[in-house]
């Protein structure tokens, strides 16, 4: 086959203990998937799942430097257990999903959030606020066969050494395989597709020169500089 041009690359991820990378399809996030958050965002905390996209090509693979994006004065912090899908399927069981489950990564949903709270109140899309360059740092999958899957343990984030989200994985409104059976239900899901599970209470507005320091227990941790 030829082209036009040259076709963009795959979006490839580390994996922890292996040489073979990790190819990135479709990127969903899920919105307000703890308490807290959706709290202090002023929603009601019963509602079902929903879920938005990132391009894959705005992962940013382990992290490090990351530019600060254009069009916003509000960047702000939102640090998430990412799912990582090895096997695909619509309409999968709650109880069978876990099954799909390659491994898990921590990533950092960097939001645009004064372009988010404009698309709400027009309601419009939220790709402008969530889905722009450099918006997804992530770092190496860890396998299920090296961490089993984490239901709980903490899940904190620090900008320039000072605490800001402080969580546990056990607060997620839907677990782990409830959002890969309710996304299937809407999607083919397909193996290389990541879900980013929403983010606990305390996102706040970062500038340039902030770094960010993020953990999750079990699954690892992501430092990234806005520059
Ligand atoms: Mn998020």
């Amino acid at each position: 086959m030829n082209y036009v041009f040259p076709p963009a690359p795959q979006v490839v991820l580390p994996v922890a203990g292996r040489e073979a990378g990790f190819p990135v399809r479709r990127v969903y996030c899920v919105g307000q998937n703890y308490a807290d958050h959706s709290i202090e965002m002023g929603v009601d905390t019963r509602q079902p799942p929903f879920f938005f996209s990132k391009p894959n090509d705005a992962l940013v693979p382990g992290g490090g430097d990351v530019a600060y994006p254009p069009m916003t004065e509000n960047l702000q912090h939102e640090v998430e257990l990412v799912i990582a899908l090895g096997k695909g399927g619509a309409n999968i069981p709650t109880d069978q999903a876990l099954d799909y489950v390659f491994g898990y990564a921590i990533g950092f949903d960097l939001t645009r959030r004064d372009l988010q709270a404009l698309a709400k109140e027009k309601k419009q899309p939220w790709d402008m606020g969530k889905g722009f360059d450099q918006g997804g740092p992530i770092a190496a999958i860890q396998p299920v066969d090296r961490i089993g899957h984490p239901a709980k343990g903490s899940i904190w984030l620090k900008v320039n050494g000072g605490l800001k989200q402080n969580g546990d994985l056990s607060q997620m409104t839907w677990k782990v395989a409830e959002i890969i059976a309710n996304l299937s239900s809407y999607v083919r899901l397909a193996p290389g597709d990541l879900i980013f599970t929403g983010t606990p209470a305390g996102v706040s507005t970062i500038v340039r020169g902030d770094v960010l320091e993020g953990a999750i227990e079990g699954v690892g941790e992501l430092k990234v500089r806005l520059v």
